[in-house]
């Protein structure tokens, strides 16, 4: 038995240092595929570890929910990449829902003589829990657009919400205070629960995937509450580990956007985009066709590529690494530049070209990137509408003015492949289309770029 509870105590361990080292490697492209086979590895360690528990008198339940768990997991983790962010939400909300869930269990179990440590992680993991589960269940129906993405206000809406979270902060404390009035428990849940909506109705859907990784931190927290209900280690630093990187991260994404944490969550974002659109004149653009886009191409000594949200929806990843190999035979030196919020998810792109084996010494970020599109000769624009508008650094009235760009405007020539002259995420104008130095080449990213390289194909042959 001994040697058993040893066992599950080194299990866990190693599955904490392979968390950390996940971490830590998922944090660059070279080593991001370690990273995550080493959470993977790591995650299983832990249920091993939980299912050894000798507190387990009785497997059929725990056979039951992990069959069903998987039926439920292995289609989410086979969705398309870009409903990645939505799927995610999901995994919150399931993650939360059990946190509430196992938090309820303790309680019923512990009251009403429970003591005042308890309770008071209890009631952190039940309110986080709860506000996560269905803030995470809005966010993700935002972002499917099965509910309407467009921010809902009303005059003192902030202050409502406000006070609906200290009440269900408030109950939590009389429960501290006095844990027999047991009918306070599921009003706080309620509460929670209630907040969790009423938290994300004010928020656009742009700024959906800012608030997923926030809602991440919450879950990682209430992870961390049950860690202490539950004495167990491996929780509590999973789930700090979870809290601060889900921070961590919607901090850098709304410094990414120009925006402050604050905006993010009080701003009704989606309206100001609403108002920006509408305001669009008609002007005109140049076109151009696949053959005298590759011609231009071919001439050029450097070209950089900016692969935006339409490449991930298009699937033009392949398709860009046969042109990227087309012009690099003809000594074109190609480039890639990589806007930190390009397509809807960090990293969304890093992680597109890397399936396509794009090297990845030749994906630049903005900052690397940005000094040398003036002595480029071809920005080519994949997809990518928002990061590369010029409005963000020259007119102060634009909603994502101060948001860091792409400087592609810089390079002699800019050509870029959309389908139409629909706006991006931020549902604004791109002045940069109007550019005289700017060539549209409508058309759908996978189709275009192929057409691109079979006509460099056909000059290679003739
Ligand atoms: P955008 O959303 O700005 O623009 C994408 C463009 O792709 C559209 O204008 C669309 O134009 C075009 N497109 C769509 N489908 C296709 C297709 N099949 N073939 C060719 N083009 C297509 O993308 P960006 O990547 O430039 O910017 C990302 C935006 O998302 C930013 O506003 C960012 O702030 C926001 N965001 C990103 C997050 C992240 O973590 N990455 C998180 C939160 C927000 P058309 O319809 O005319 O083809």
């Amino acid at each position: 038995m001994i040697g058993s509870e040893h066992g599950i105590e080194i299990a866990y361990l190693v599955a904490t240092a392979l968390f950390i080292l996940s971490l830590k490697w998922m944090s660059s492209p070279t080593t991001a595929r370690r990273g995550v086979r080493a959470g993977e590895v790591g995650m299983l360690l832990a249920i091993i570890g939980t299912l050894l528990h000798r507190g387990i008198v009785d497997y059929t339940w725990i056979a039951i929910a992990l069959v069903l768990g998987s039926i439920i997991g292995v289609p989410l983790g086979l969705v398309q990449m870009t409903a990645v962010p939505q799927r995610t939400a999901l995994s919150h909300a399931f993650g939360a829902l059990c946190v509430t869930l196992v938090g309820t269990a303790e309680f019923t179990l512990q009251a009403p003589k429970v003591p005042p440590f308890l309770m008071t992680v209890l009631a952190i993991e039940v309110i986080l829990g709860s506000l996560t589960f269905t803030g995470s269940l809005m966010a993700a129906g935002k972002l499917q657009e099965v509910l309407p993405q467009r921010p809902i206000t009303y005059r003192g809406q902030n202050l409502v919400n406000l006070a609906l979270l200290a009440l269900a902060f408030g109950l939590a404390a009389y429960l501290v205070y006095d844990p027999r009035q047991t009918w306070l428990f599921p009003a706080m849940v309620v509460i929670a629960l209630a907040f969790g909506v009423l938290m994300i109705i004010p928020i656009g859907g742009a700024d959906m995937p800012t608030v997923i990784s926030l809602l991440n931190s919450y879950a990682g927290l209430s992870a961390a509450a049950m860690g202490f209900v539950l004495d167990s280690k491996l929780l509590i630093v999973a789930g700090a580990l979870d809290g601060a990187s889900g921070f961590i991260l919607s901090v850098n994404m709304s410094k990414a956007m120009n925006r402050s944490f604050t905006n993010v969550l009080f701003g009704a974002f989606g309206q100001v985009q609403a108002a920006a659109a509408g305001a669009q004149e008609a002007r005109s653009v140049k076109s151009a066709t696949a053959e005298e886009a590759a011609s231009i191409l071919a001439a050029a000594n450097k070209v950089v590529v900016v692969p935006g949200y339409g490449m991930a929806v298009a699937q033009a990843q392949h398709k860009v690494r046969e042109l990227y190999d087309a012009l690099s035979r003809r000594g074109v030196d190609v480039k890639f530049g990589i806007h930190p919020v390009a397509g809807r998810m960090p990293g969304h792109m890093n992680v597109l070209l890397a399936e396509a084996d794009i090297p990845y010494d030749h994906l630049l970020d903005m900052d690397e990137i940005n000094g040398e599109f003036a002595q480029t000769d071809v920005a080519l624009v994949i997809g990518a509408n928002d990061v590369t508008n010029p409005a963000a650094r020259n007119d102060a009235s634009s909603p994502i003015y101060g948001m860091p760009i792409l400087d592609v405007d810089k390079a002699r020539t800019v050509m870029v492949i959309k389908r139409g002259m629909s706006p991006g995420f931020a549902g604004i104008d791109n002045p940069l289309y109007y550019l005289d130095k700017t060539l549209m080449l409508f058309g759908d990213a996978r189709a275009f770029v192929g057409s691109i390289v079979r006509e460099l194909a056909g000059g290679e042959n003739g």
